[in-house]
């Protein structure tokens, strides 16, 4: 009896000791999950000089989503989309979309490329243009020239701030076989109204100042503006050179980065022309490829700046890293 209490104390005092020897252990790790979690998020801007010019890109919002099949790959098996989307260590089920407007100073003009998904879509993280702008270093105030590169919702959405140019001092350069398809009365109804709506709200009031130009239309000296038809009927895409360096907007030519460019054949929901989009997307990434041009994608994956490599069915997107700031 004597022993068994004994050795019970001998034990509870083991027991304690070894408590007490585990406690800096356990208020370590106490203190350091009391840190708490940052919930800053990345300036979400990009920047990089380009021959005498300097571009920023701009990361609008991300939204998640159900995918890519079978907005990627409409006219393929679910399982031909898994397949690729497996090889490239992507989810099956899931993909995320990205918004990337592009600021160019020229030295005497800032250019904004397209203007997000504006204030509709700041509930749910997106149409953040305006304050990482102003983390980059401007204001809307600033930019003397929004281009537009087609209609859609996600390009012309941060035109408009409550009722008002979002760009107050800006003149604007837009497509004008774009707006002459979204002007039209008869997209009022149908699968274009919705889209037809958001051209009038947008749009339409900013007509007088705007510059309508076509194929080989020039934004400013050095900035050239290309059809790319297809995604819509006025899609335009635009060349930069300075320096001797050119770089392409590509804009929606592609808009996934490895369903769009490895299998650029592949019809895409969002293409008004599956067809014509599926032939543009080969022409244009063909030339890339071909003189090794950096190019901007709006919805490649952030900072959106990159290169292609030919591959036998398309082209691998290559991100680009430290090429463009030597
Ligand atoms: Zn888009």
């Amino acid at each position: 009896m004597t022993v068994d209490v004994n050795r019970r104390a001998v034990l509870g005092a083991a027991a304690l000791a070894s408590a007490s020897l585990a406690l800096p252990q356990i208020m370590v790790r106490a203190a350091s999950a009391a840190v708490p979690i940052a919930d800053a998020q990345n300036s979400g801007f990009n920047r990089f000089k380009f021959g005498e010019f300097q571009v920023t890109t701009i990361l609008d919002g991300l939204r998640p989503g159900d995918g890519p099949h079978p907005i990627f790959g409409q006219n393929q098996s679910a399982e031909a989309v898994a397949e690729l989307m497996e090889a490239n260590l992507l989810p099956t089920n899931k993909f995320v979309n990205s918004f990337t407007p592009i600021l160019v100073n020229t030295g005497s003009e800032l250019i904004l490329f397209d203007t997000g998904l504006g204030a509709g879509a700041r509930e749910n993280g997106m149409g953040q243009l305006a304050s990482r702008m102003a983390a980059s270093g401007y204001k809307p105030e600033d930019v003397t020239v929004v281009v537009i590169s087609h209609m859609h919702g996600d390009h012309i959405g941060g035109l408009m701030e409550n009722g008002a140019p979002a760009f107050a001092n800006a003149r604007y350069v837009m497509g004008q076989a774009e707006y002459d398809f979204w002007t039209a009365p008869e997209r009022m109804s149908g699968p274009t109204v919705g889209g037809a709506k958001a051209v009038a709200a947008n749009v339409k009031p900013l007509a007088e100042k705007t510059t309508f130009v076509g194929d080989g239309g020039e934004v400013v000296s050095g900035l050239g503006a290309m059809l790319a038809a297809g995604h819509t009927p006025g899609h335009l895409i635009f060349t930069v050179e300075s320096g001797g360096k050119t770089l392409v907007l590509t804009a929606d030519t592609a808009n996934h980065y490895v369903a769009s460019l490895q299998r650029p054949d592949w019809h895409v929901q969002f293409d008004a022309d599956k067809d014509m989009a599926a032939a543009t997307r080969r022409k244009v990434f063909d030339m890339i490829a071909t003189d090794r041009l950096p190019f901007i994608g709006y919805h490649m994956p952030f900072p959106a700046v990159g290169y292609v490599e030919k591959l036998e069915t398309g082209y691998r997107y290559v991100p680009e890293t430290y090429q463009l700031d030597l």
